[in-house]
C-alpha cells in the first residue's frame, strides 16, 4: 500500500516524502510543478499534473493502491492571496474538494492535512490552543480553514478520517543537504534573509516596526521542516491505528521577532545582513504561538531541532552550497 503526498514536490512535502522514504514506505508523489522542483523528490513515483484534472487524478487513483493521503498541494503565500484570492478558492479549495471526492470513489479513507495558524487570524490569546477562535484575517488562512471543514463533512458522510496539522513557521532544510527551501518568487522572511547574507539582495525589509510587541516587528514561532515531516508521519501511523479525525498545532511554543530572526541570522552567517523599516505587509497577525500540547500528547510528537541557531544554520548551510536553489530545472 502506497502514500500519495500531492505537492510531494515542494518544501515540506518533499521533506515528508525523505520522513517516509526513510521508513521505507511505498509514495506517490503528485505535483503540477508550478512551485515544486523534480530534484526536491528523493523517491517514489512522481506524477506530474494538477488534483483538479479529473481524468489525471483518476489515473493515479487507479494505477495505485492508496492507502492513505498527506495533502500539501496549495498556494501558500498570504500577500498573494490577499491580491488574488480567486486563485486560492479555485486551487486550495475546489483542488481538495476533487481530491476528497477521488478518495472517496476508490475508498481511501484517511488524509493528512497540510494546514497552518493562519486559520486562527488574530489570536485571542497566546500560546494557541486548537479550539481556539479560527477567524482569519488573509484569504490563505480562510481557504485553508474552508478545506478543513469540507473534510470534516466528508467524514460526517463518508468516514474519511482526516488529521489536520496547522504548522506555524517552517524553516530549515534537511540534515543531508539534499533538500531545501526554493519559492520563486521567495516571499518568506528566513530564506530572504539568507539571500540577503549571500549578498543576492541589497537589503531585508522588516514589514512594519509598530505592532504591539516588544521591538514593533511580528513574532513567530519557527519550527524546524524536518520536525514538520515527523508529525505527519504519526499523523499517518495514528490514522492506519483506527485513530479519529483531530487538529493539531505544531510549533515550537517560543516566539521570536522579525528584528530576533534577523539578529541571529547575522550571528549564524557572520554577515551584515542590512535591514530597512518598510510598511506593514497586509494580513499579517502581530503574534503566533503555538501551544502543540496536543499533539505531544496524543501523535507522540517529539521536535528535536528546537534552537533557532541551528534551524536557520541548518538553512545556511543549504543555501551557501544552492545559492539558486534547485535552478531553472524544476
Ligand atoms: N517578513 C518581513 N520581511 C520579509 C518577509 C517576511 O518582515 O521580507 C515578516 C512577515 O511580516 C511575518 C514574518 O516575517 O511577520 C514571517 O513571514 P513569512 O512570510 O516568512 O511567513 P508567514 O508568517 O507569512 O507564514
Amino acid at each position: 500500500m502506497a502514500v500519495m503526498v500531492t505537492g510531494g514536490a515542494g518544501y515540506i512535502g518533499s521533506h515528508t516524502v525523505a520522513a517516509l522514504l526513510e521508513r521505507g514506505e511505498e509514495i506517490v508523489v503528485v505535483d503540477n510543478l508550478q512551485q515544486g522542483h523534480r530534484q526536491a523528490v528523493l523517491g517514489g513515483k512522481l506524477y506530474v499534473g494538477d488534483l483538479r484534472d479529473e481524468q489525471f487524478l483518476e489515473q493515479v487513483f487507479a494505477e495505485n493502491e492508496i492507502d492513505a493521503v498527506i495533502h500539501f498541494a496549495a498556494n501558500s503565500l498570504v500577500g498573494e492571496s490577499m491580491k488574488d484570492p480567486g486563485k486560492y478558492y479555485h486551487n486550495n479549495v475546489y483542488g481538495t474538494l476533487c481530491l476528497l471526492e477521488q478518495m472517496k470513489k476508490h475508498n481511501v479513507s484517511k488524509i493528512v492535512f497540510s494546514s497552518t495558524a493562519a486559520t486562527y487570524g488574530e489570536p485571542e490569546r497566546v500560546p494557541i490552543g486548537e479550539e481556539d477562535r479560527t477567524y482569519p484575517t488573509n484569504a490563505y488562512g480562510e481557504t485553508k480553514l474552508a478545506m478543513e471543514k469540507m473534510m470534516r463533512w466528508f467524514d460526517v458522510a463518508h468516514q474519511i478520517r482526516f488529521v489536520s496539522l496547522r504548522y506555524f513557521n517552517a524553516a530549515g532544510a534537511h540534515s543531508s543537504g539534499k533538500i531545501g527551501e526554493d519559492h520563486q518568487p521567495e516571499t518568506h522572511l528566513v530564506p530572504l534573509v539568507l539571500q540577503t547574507a549571500l549578498g543576492q539582495r541589497p537589503h531585508i525589509s522588516i514589514f512594519g516596526d509598530d505592532y504591539a510587541t516588544e521591538d514593533g516587528t511580528c513574532i513567530r514561532d519557527y519550527i524546524h521542516v524536518s520536525d514538520l515531516a515527523d508529525a505527519h508521519v504519526l499523523a499517518v501511523e495514528r490514522l492506519r491505528k483506527g485513530g479519529e479525525s483531530a487538529v493539531y498545532n505544531l510549533g515550537c511554543g517560543t516566539g521570536f521577532s522579525v528584528k530576533q530572526v534577523i539578529d541571529i541570522a547575522r550571528e549564524v552567517t557572520g554577515r551584515e545582513i542590512p535591514a530597512v523599516i518598510e510598511q506593514r505587509r497586509e494580513g499579517d497577525p502581530a503574534v503566533l504561538i503555538a501551544s502543540s500540547e496536543r499533539a505531544r500528547q496524543e501523535l507522540g510528537w517529539n521536535p528535536t531541532r528546537n534552537n533557532l541557531q541551528d534551524i536557520i544554520g541548518s538553512a545556511w548551510a543549504w543555501h551557501v552550497a544552492n545559492p539558486n536553489g534547485y535552478g531553472k530545472d524544476h
